[in-house]
């Protein structure tokens, strides 16, 4: 896919202030410093689309970009903060259910996890939720270049391995790099496919 136009539509505390549902929709979620803005700005090819780095005491926002008119992809705010009170955790899953939930759109959540750390409980905890709730899912492992495709890899593996204790049919996955540029086609051709069934 070709990316000729990217641009911010709205940032909203509520899902139902979103943009009417009217085009196809791909949220990109994952722990904080995951590299989600990074890997936006990477898939879209704008410097400072999705901005970097946000601090987590900040207002926890659903992101709408439209790109190229015919799909919407959404910034959804990360999890995982040691730091943030359970008042603005209870918020953020209030908001983040919600949103999941009840977006008519929603073809696709990609879940941002990094590819240094051992599968980690919030990222399994929050994809068995997912597939609980039916709500079509992929893994997309971030910061590739940082290691070995070998040490990766084994990552993947080992995520699969814990995911398939429990579920029968397993995510589809892509590695990917803001650094260099992986997994940039591939996560577009699969947007692409996905908007084209
Ligand atoms: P966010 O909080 O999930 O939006 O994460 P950011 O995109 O702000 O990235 C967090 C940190 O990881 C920043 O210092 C980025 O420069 C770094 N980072 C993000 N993606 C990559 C990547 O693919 N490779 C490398 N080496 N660093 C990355």
């Amino acid at each position: 896919m070709i990316i000729h136009d990217a641009r911010f539509l709205t940032s909203n505390s509520r899902a139902d202030l979103c943009p009417a549902p009217t085009l196809p929709e791909y949220a990109f979620i994952g722990r904080s410093n995951v590299g989600k803005s990074s890997l936006i700005n990477m898939l879209t090819e704008r410097k400072a689309l999705a901005k970097t780095s946000s601090s987590p005491g900040k207002t926890q926002l659903i992101n709408h970009f439209i790109i190229n008119d015919n799909w919407f992809l959404v910034d959804l705010p990360g999890y995982g903060y040691a730091k943030v009170s359970k008042a603005a955790r209870a918020e953020w899953a209030k908001m983040i259910n919600y949103y999941l939930r009840n977006r008519a759109n929603l073809m696709c959540v990609c879940v941002l996890i990094d590819s240094r750390h051992a599968p980690q409980a919030v990222d399994l905890e929050f994809m068995e939720k997912l597939g609980e709730e039916g709500i079509p899912f992929v893994m997309v492992f971030t910061k590739a270049d940082k290691q070995s495709t070998a040490q990766t890899k084994a990552l993947v593996t080992e995520y699969l391995r814990k995911m398939s204790e429990i579920w029968d049919e397993l995510p589809r996955y892509f590695l990917t790099s803001a650094e260099t540029g992986l997994g940039r086609d591939e996560v577009l051709d699969f947007i692409a496919e996905v908007n084209s069934e």
